[in-house]
C-alpha cells in the first residue's frame, strides 16, 4: 500500500547525488512532481516499487532517476547491460532515452535503446561498447540476445513502463522471457496511469514485497483536461466536422481505429488544406520518426494515429486529442487522451460520437471516470468552434508530409514553402543545439519546451524553433516568456 510520501521535498532531500540534481537544474527541472517525490525514496532503498500517476505526471524520471542512482559506481561489460528498462513502442524508447541521456551523462553512465525497425547491427555494436541502462522493446531485444549481442544476467533494475500493457496478452510471453533472464532478485519497477489486474501477473511472478505509490485516483483523471463528447450524427458529418477540427491552430492529435484508417483521414485532411501526417505501425520506421518530429516541431500539426501512439509519448503543447474513432475500452481513452495536459498544462479531449456509437461510447466514459458533457454538432457549429477552434480550411491540398528529412534552413530564413511538409527535424535539433551525442537516434521526435496556452488555441511556438507553417505563424504573437528550454525529454 501506499506509503508516506514527502511531497515538499527536493530531488536532493530525496537522496539522489548533486552531479544529477544539478544536471536536471540545467535541463529546468527543479522541482520533484508528486510520483517522484512518492516514489524515488523507496526505489532508491532497493525496493520493488509499483507506481501509477496520471499521464503526464513524470513518471519517466521517477523510475529513471534511482535507476541511473543505483547504477552509479561500476560500469556495464561489453553486452551486458546492468539497467534495463521495457517499453511498447519504438518511439517510447527513444522518447526515454532522451530524458534519461543528460542525467545518466552527469552521473558517468551510458544509456541506449534498442528497437524494432532500426539496423540492428548497429545497436549490437553500440551494446558490445557498454550500455548500462539500456531501454528496449521487447521483440527486438529477444533478437539482440538471440544474437549473442545482449545478455541480461547483470541486470541489477528492471522498469516496465507502460506495466498494464507490457502485461496485457500481445506483450506478456515476450516481456515474461526477458525477465526471466535476470537475475531473480534483482529490483522492479513497474510504472502506469493505469495499473489495474492484470499487471499481477507480473507482480506475482517477478516482485518481491513490492511498495505500491498511487498519486493518482483510480480512474487517472488529469484536472486540467476538459472532456467533451461531440454527436455527430453519423459518419458523414463526423468526417466534415473532424476536417473543421484539424483546421484548427495548436497542435492536434486525432486517434483513429486501424491503420488504413488513419492515411485515409490524413489524406483527406490533406486534400482540404489541413496539414496532416499519419503514424502507425505499418510504416517504415524511419517514416514513422520524421511524421512525429514534424508535428513536434508545429510544422506538421495534424497527427492522424492508432493506437501505436496513445501511451507514453510526449509532445509539448498538443493542445487537443481527438477520438476521430472511439477507443476499444476505457483505458485506452485515458491513455489517448493523455497525450494532452500534461505536467500540468491544459488540454481539450473530444470524441467523435455517432448516434449508433453514443450508448457505448457513455458506458465506456463512466467506466473511465471522466466528467463529459456531450452536444450536438455539424460542420460550422459555434459549439463545435468555441470547444476545439475548429475553422473552414482553405480547401487547397497540401503534399503528403513524407519526403525524407531536408537540410535545416538558416535561422529566420522564413520559409514559407515548408507548409505541409516534414524535414524538421535536423533544423529543430540544430536550432536547439543538440549536437552531442553518438547515440542513433538524434531527431528528437519530442518536444522540449513547455509554455502555457489557453486551452483549445493550442500555440505551440518555441523560441529557436523550426519555421513553421505560414498560417500557424501568423496565426501566434511571440512565444511567451514563460517558455522554458529543457534538454531532457
Ligand atoms: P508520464 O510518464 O507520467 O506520462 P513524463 O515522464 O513523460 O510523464 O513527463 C511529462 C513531462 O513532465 C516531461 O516533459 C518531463 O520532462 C516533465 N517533467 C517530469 N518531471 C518534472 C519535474 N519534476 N519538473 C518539471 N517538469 C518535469
Ligand atoms: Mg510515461
Amino acid at each position: 500500500m501506499s506509503s508516506s510520501s514527502r511531497p515538499d521535498a527536493t530531488f536532493a532531500d530525496l537522496g539522489l547525488p548533486v552531479a544529477l540534481v544539478q544536471a536536471l537544474r540545467n535541463a529546468g527541472i527543479e522541482k520533484p512532481f508528486p510520483i517522484q517525490a512518492a516514489t524515488i525514496g523507496d526505489a532508491l532503498a532497493g525496493r520493488d516499487v509499483l507506481g501509477r500517476g496520471p499521464t503526464g505526471s513524470g513518471k519517466t524520471l521517477a523510475f529513471g532517476l534511482p535507476m541511473l542512482t543505483r547504477l552509479t559506481g561500476a560500469s556495464a561489460k561489453p553486452g551486458r547491460p546492468r539497467g534495463l528498462v521495457l517499453v511498447p513502442t519504438r518511439e517510447l524508447a527513444t522518447q526515454i532515452e532522451r530524458a534519461l541521456d543528460e542525467p545518466a551523462l552527469a552521473l558517468g553512465l551510458r544509456v541506449a535503446s534498442v528497437v524494432g525497425g532500426a539496423p540492428i547491427k548497429r545497436q549490437a555494436d553500440r551494446l558490445a561498447r557498454g550500455v548500462d541502462l539500456l531501454i528496449a522493446t521487447p521483440g527486438r531485444l529477444d533478437d539482440l540476445i538471440k544474437q549473442r549481442a545482449a545478455d541480461l544476467s547483470d541486470v541489477a533494475i528492471t522498469a516496465l513502463d507502460e506495466a498494464d500493457h507490457m502485461a496485457d496478452m500481445g506483450f506478456l510471453p515476450q516481456v515474461t522471457k526477458l525477465l526471466d533472464r535476470t537475475p531473480k532478485a534483482g529490483q522492479r519497477l513497474l510504472f502506469s496511469a493505469t495499473l489495474d489486474g492484470d499487471v499481477d501477473k507480473l507482480v506475482k511472478r517477478y516482485m518481491s514485497d513490492p511498495v505500491t505509490h498511487s498519486t493518482a485516483p483510480p480512474a487517472a483523471a488529469v484536472t486540467t483536461m476538459s472532456h467533451h463528447l461531440l454527436y455527430v450524427r453519423d459518419k458523414s458529418v463526423k468526417r466534415a466536422v473532424a476536417t473543421e477540427i484539424a483546421a484548427r491552430d495548436g497542435l492536434t492529435i486525432m486517434f483513429v481505429r486501424t491503420k488504413h484508417g488513419a492515411d485515409r483521414l490524413a489524406k483527406q485532411l490533406r486534400g482540404a488544406g489541413v496539414a496532416a501526417g499519419s503514424l502507425h505501425g505499418g510504416k517504415a520506421q524511419n517514416n514513422r520518426t520524421r511524421t512525429l518530429a514534424a508535428f513536434a516541431d508545429g510544422s506538421v500539426p495534424v497527427l492522424v494515429t492508432t493506437d501505436v501512439a496513445a501511451r507514453g509519448i510526449h509532445i509539448d503543447g498538443v493542445s487537443l486529442v481527438v477520438h476521430f474513432d472511439p477507443p476499444a475500452e476505457h483505458k485506452a481513452y485515458l491513455h489517448r487522451a493523455g497525450r494532452t495536459a500534461r505536467a500540468g498544462e491544459d488540454g481539450v479531449v473530444v470524441t467523435l460520437v455517432t448516434d449508433e456509437e453514443r450508448k457505448d461510447v457513455a458506458a465506456m466514459t463512466r467506466k473511465a471516470g471522466v466528467e463529459t458533457d456531450g452536444v450536438d454538432v455539424r460542420p460550422g457549429d459555434r459549439q463545435l468552434i468555441a470547444i476545439t477552434g475548429a475553422r473552414t480550411p482553405s480547401g487547397v491540398a497540401v503534399a503528403a508530409p513524407a519526403a525524407p528529412a531536408q537540410p535545416a534552413p538558416k535561422a529566420g530564413s522564413g520559409n514559407r514553402s515548408r507548409r505541409g511538409r516534414s524535414g524538421g527535424a535536423p533544423a529543430s535539433e540544430a536550432a536547439r543545439g543538440h549536437s552531442r551525442g553518438s547515440a542513433p537516434h538524434r531527431d528528437r521526435p519530442v518536444g522540449e519546451s513547455r509554455g502555457r496556452k489557453p486551452a483549445g488555441t493550442g500555440g505551440h511556438a518555441r523560441s529557436g524553433d523550426t519555421p513553421t507553417n505560414s498560417r500557424r505563424r501568423a496565426a501566434r504573437p511571440a512565444a511567451p516568456a514563460t517558455r522554458r528550454n529543457r534538454t531532457a525529454n
